[in-house]
């Protein structure tokens, strides 16, 4: 052993930067070690290596409701520089007739967009929105941030007061079975599914029928970093070194050292152990964890098992075509209305409700959906993510890890799809046409899994929400709630509760968990989840 920490953190993505962050304020000597040659896992910015001055950010983007995050104001991001935008139209579903269903951050706007389809459908939108606003503050926020209760217990608690007897109600559904019943236009019907069901969840599946209904009720609208991403792994890695927490990438991970059945520390691919007097926690998914780098004489059998049934999301994949250009995309649907060249994400190419089935049936065949794709112009809000005059833009789009049965069937293919999808936007925007597009390039599904291994067969959630491995039982039953039954070993990343995306959620939560656990004073205030729901 040639170095010694109090915990040694797997992975330096967001959520594993957030806890380290916690702990680090809790006086304790952390490092983090990541294989990739930055920190921040999906949120990263890259410069174009052909187009000095134009950024591109090939992961994680529309960053939902971060400002309101507990650990934001925390850590104090802003001192250490990020900030974010959260443009006024938040989200534009351009129709081929040149319609468009809007998602403006003033609910009222967006009422009046979807009553340019259906009145009734505007009504019921209201009234939905402000139905479960306090379903949302009082309810689903405590729950997103502070480690699951037991269900058992959560369902009682529910069972007491009219609000949670109406949250366990709707969840009941499924989103296709919430929207079907109380949505009746197709357009409404699909903007609802794919702007608050199908991004995050299977739409068939019942549990999360509150999922749309929540989106729209909620505060937290679609954001972004100002400077690209990576300004928020820039500053949790700023607050990290002040408090004394190192991180350090480049790394390739052995094993995990376990001593007398208790973690110890981890072995890297050079033979160089560092010891953890406390802890290791891991922001990898639970196969990298408990099957590729714990012995597996110190990993119980019915773990390795639960661990090798982990499931990702089929539906989660996604393609990127990404454009540095001479000016912004124009839509030609700007024409009857201006306000969409300004439109934060734009969705074109969904038109019908009966599409998602379409999309889901050639996921399942591992072919590619007709295209549904949605993505940004980020200099339309930062200026600073390209040169003086210039703009970057890019559209992404669910399809297949493996396609047609093969992920290694992309390196072939996937040009030529960016080339289909280019055509599909230009349909749209015809300036795209008009010798704007200084370059170009793509990011498949294959490659998602390639720069980030911890999202499997390309899942961006870190692990699908099927197969229950929700909430208390995120990743699976016996290792959620951060703890894992071998002692000294968590779990951090986007497997664990409430799941994948930028939410630093996870992160916020383990560190709750482990500095209870080595007897800390946690020096934030966490939500008491139990307190809050007995409280209804
Ligand atoms: C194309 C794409 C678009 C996305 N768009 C959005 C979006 O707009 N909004 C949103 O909220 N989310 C989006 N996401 C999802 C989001 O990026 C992830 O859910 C989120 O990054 C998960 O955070 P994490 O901290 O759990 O892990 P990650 O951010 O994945 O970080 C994990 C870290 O672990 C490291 N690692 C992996 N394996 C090893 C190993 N063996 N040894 C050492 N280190 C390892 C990785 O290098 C990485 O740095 C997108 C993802 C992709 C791929």
């Amino acid at each position: 052993m040639n170095a010694a920490f109090d915990g040694i953190i797997l992975g330096a993505g967001h959520n594993a930067l957030v806890l380290q962050a916690y702990l680090a304020r809790c006086g304790l000597k952390t490092l983090s070690l990541d294989r990739a040659p930055i920190p921040g896992g999906g949120l990263m910015t890259i410069d174009n290596p052909r187009l000095p001055g134009f950024r591109h950010n090939p992961h994680s983007f529309f960053h939902r409701g971060v400002t309101a995050m507990p650990w934001y104001r925390d850590l104090e991001l802003e001192r250490h520089g990020v900030r974010y935008l959260q443009p006024k139209l938040n989200v534009a579903m351009i129709l081929r007739d040149g319609r468009a269903l809007e998602w403006w951050t003033d609910l009222d706007r967006t009422v009046a967009s979807c009553a340019d389809f259906s009145t009734s459908d505007a009504d019921e939108l209201w009234r939905l929105a402000e139905e479960f606003k306090p379903i949302v503050e009082r309810i689903l926020l405590p729950e997103a941030q502070s480690p699951p209760l037991e269900p058992g217990l959560r369902h009682r608690l529910l069972e007491r007061s009219a609000l949670g007897r109406r949250l366990l109600e709707i969840s009941a559904l499924s989103p296709l079975e919430f929207v079907t019943g109380h949505f009746e236009n197709d357009t409404v019907r699909a903007g609802l599914l794919f702007f608050n069901g199908l991004r995050e969840v299977d739409l068939r599946l019942k549990g999360f029928g509150h999922s749309i209904p929540a989106l729209l009720a909620s505060r937290a609208k679609a954001q972004m970093a100002v400077g690209g991403t990576a300004s928020l792994a820039h500053g949790l890695v700023a607050d990290i070194t002040q408090h004394g927490g190192e991180v350090r990438c480049g790394i390739e991970l052995r094993r995990i050292l376990v001593r007398n059945g208790r973690v110890s520390g981890v072995e890297l691919a050079t033979g160089e152990q560092l010891h953890a007097n406390d802890f290791v926690a891991s922001g990898l998914n639970p196969q990298q964890t408990f099957l590729d780098l714990m012995p597996r004489e110190a990993v119980p059998a019915s773990l390795r098992n639960a661990a090798a049934q982990f499931q990702y999301n089929l539906l989660a994949p996604l393609f990127g075509l990404h454009l540095a250009l001479d000016e912004p995309p124009r839509y030609a649907a700007a024409e009857r209305c201006p306000e969409l060249n300004q439109a934060f994400m734009v969705l074109i190419g969904l038109e019908r409700f009966g599409q998602f089935h379409e999309i889901v049936a050639a996921h399942e065949r591992g072919e590619i959906p007709p295209p549904v794709a949605w993505g940004a112009c980020p200099t339309l809000f930062d200026s600073s993510q390209a040169p003086p005059g210039k703009h970057t833009a890019f559209l992404w789009e669910k399809l297949p890890y493996a396609l047609h049965g093969d992920p290694s069937n992309w390196a072939r293919e996937k040009e030529a799809h960016g080339a289909r999808l280019l055509r599909l936007w230009s349909e749209r925007t015809p300036n795209l046409g008009h010798g704007i597009i200084k370059d170009q390039f793509v990011f498949s599904p294959a490659d998602t899994e390639t720069a980030l291994p911890n999202m499997s067969r390309g899942d961006l959630l870190v692990g699908s929400f099927a197969n229950n491995q929700v909430g208390y039982h995120r990743p699976f039953a016996g290792a959620g709630c951060y703890r894992t039954p071998v002692p000294g070993l968590y779990l951090c990343g986007g497997s664990t509760h409430p799941g994948g995306n930028i939410t630093g959620l996870c992160g916020y939560n383990a560190a709750r968990v482990i500095a209870a656990d080595l007897g800390k004073v946690i020096w934030w205030n966490p939500p008491d989840v139990e307190q809050a729901l007995s409280a209804l």
